[in-house]
């Protein structure tokens, strides 16, 4: 490795909003994240609430597409 431009890699706190907190390396000592692998719907299984509102429900609705249209 070249010398004077690679930025110095050491251990880093990460910490979530979920109160997990895990070590990885990283050129910050301290990282605050807002989901992680322990929160994140992806692994968890379940919805959040955030998505279980239904977006994509809100956007039919605001355009009209969650009424029935009678084929013509
Ligand atoms: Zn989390």
């Amino acid at each position: 490795m070249k010398k004077g431009i690679h930025p110095e890699v050491k251990d880093c706190t990460v910490t979530c909003a979920c109160g997990e907190t895990f070590t990885c390396k990283s050129t910050k000592s301290e990282i605050n994240v807002e989901v992680c692998s322990k929160c994140h719907p992806f692994y968890t299984g379940k919805q959040s609430r955030a998505s279980r509102a239904g977006r994509v429900d809100k956007f039919n609705k605001k355009y009209g597409f969650d009424k029935q249209e009678t084929a013509e």
